[in-house]
């Protein structure tokens, strides 16, 4: 049995998935964003529930908004203020007695997509999230790949490519402070915040992302320009991230990740920034939704 937690800033959920890979078991509870010592204690209680219920001692795995120091250990994390500069990972195995896993949220979104039925035999597979912000996960070979300080698939703090800035107008293009300090991350461009960031600043107007999606539906001018720039923006980015990487498929999620038009037209746009021996790579959406983090989380401990 694989257990997953998705410890997010308000709720944490726990999902229990067996030999199939298929849920068994679901149970959602608040976060202790503030007590540390609760927040061990709830995830290591809702372990010795689900062991009780199933008769086995299940592996553990945990997704959260930050990542582990690479060198000590200790949560970097700002979305769960009780777990920050903790070594989570050191107490629960002390606690619960058994073997802890612990990733980024991305990454386990990106492993959860890997892991589906239709991609585990893919040998790398590159998730990306277009939602509030932009960030991903590389998954090679069904596992996790983060690098030596966890931040491997971290893509959103890259700076924007030098011909996404000309596209964007160059001296005329909005330069975005990115939440790490640095200016210029694709996190603040490429995510359903940026979509509308950049209409604000070309058509001095503020809209909702879903209202520019409707106007573009309608055919209405401004909303068609925009979509036309940001698909050609999304194309170069992409493909200097294709380039880093060449995964074998992309699997996109987020909010932005509906708006279907994407999956026509980065296709068709890509190949100018890819290197010309190469193939853009198979861009689809994810299937698990909203369940990726607690899922991902579960299949950190598969072998
Ligand atoms: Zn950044």
């Amino acid at each position: 049995m694989y257990y997953g937690f998705d410890v997010g800033g308000t709720k944490i959920e726990f999902g229990a998935f067996n030999e199939k890979l298929e849920r068994v078991a679901t149970e959602r509870v608040p976060t202790p964003t503030e007590d540390y010592q609760q927040l061990v204690e709830t995830i290591a209680g809702l372990v010795a529930k689900y062991d009780a219920e199933f008769g086995v001692e299940g592996t553990i795995g945990l997704g959260l908004p930050g990542m582990e120091d690479a060198d000590d250990a200790t949560v970097l994390t700002v979305n769960v203020p009780s777990a920050k500069g903790k070594p989570l990972r050191a107490d629960l195995e002390a606690k619960i007695g058994r073997s802890v896993k612990i990733e980024n949220d991305a990454n386990c979104f990106a492993l959860s997509e890997a892991w589906d039925e239709e991609l585990k035999d893919e040998p790398s597979v590159l998730g990306l999230i277009l939602g509030t912000g932009f960030g991903g996960g590389l998954i090679y070979n069904g596992k996790v790949f983060s690098g030596r300080n966890h931040v491997a698939g971290e893509i959103g703090h890259m700076r924007l490519p030098i011909d996404a800035w000309f596209h964007l107008g160059g001296d005329k293009a909005p330069l975005l402070e990115c939440g790490c300090g640095n200016k210029g991350c694709m996190d603040n461009y490429l995510s359903g915040r940026g979509f509308e960031l950049i209409y604000a600043h070309n058509n001095g107007e503020k809209k909702k992302a879903i209202d520019i999606i409707n106007a573009y539906n309608e055919g209405e001018e401004k909303a068609v320009k925009h979509v036309d720039q940001f698909m050609e923006l999304l194309a170069i980015c992409f493909g200097n991230i294709f380039t880093a990487h060449d995964p074998h498929v992309v699997v996109l999620g987020g909010g932005l990740s509906n708006f279907d038009l994407i999956y026509q037209e980065v296709p068709k746009r890509i190949s100018k920034h890819l290197l010309s021996v190469a193939k853009c790579p198979k861009i689809i959406k994810a299937k698990h939704g909203d369940s990726g983090g607690v899922r991902g989380a579960a299949f950190l401990n598969i072998k």
